[in-house]
């Protein structure tokens, strides 16, 4: 890659320059990346909180069932 940019991180190119258009699409992509990631936790959390409480239904449920199979005649 054609070094554009001088030690002081000023460029020759201005707005057509390659590696700041990188830097910027990395930047671009890293803030898309994050923005799904912080998108993905709390829903995954969610379903996970979701499903323990379904788990738990069914103990409850089972051992409610349980206990009326033993004691409920
Ligand atoms: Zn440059």
């Amino acid at each position: 890659m054609t070094n554009c940019c001088n030690a002081n991180g000023e460029c020759t190119q201005g707005r057509d320059c390659p590696i700041r258009k990188q830097r910027a699409q990395e930047a671009n992509e890293a803030y898309i990346k994050g923005f799904l990631m912080g998108q993905e936790d709390p829903l995954d959390d969610l379903a996970d909180t979701f499903k323990a409480l379904i788990a738990l239904m069914f103990v409850v449920g089972g051992l409610t069932m349980i206990a009326f199979a033993i004691w409920g005649k």
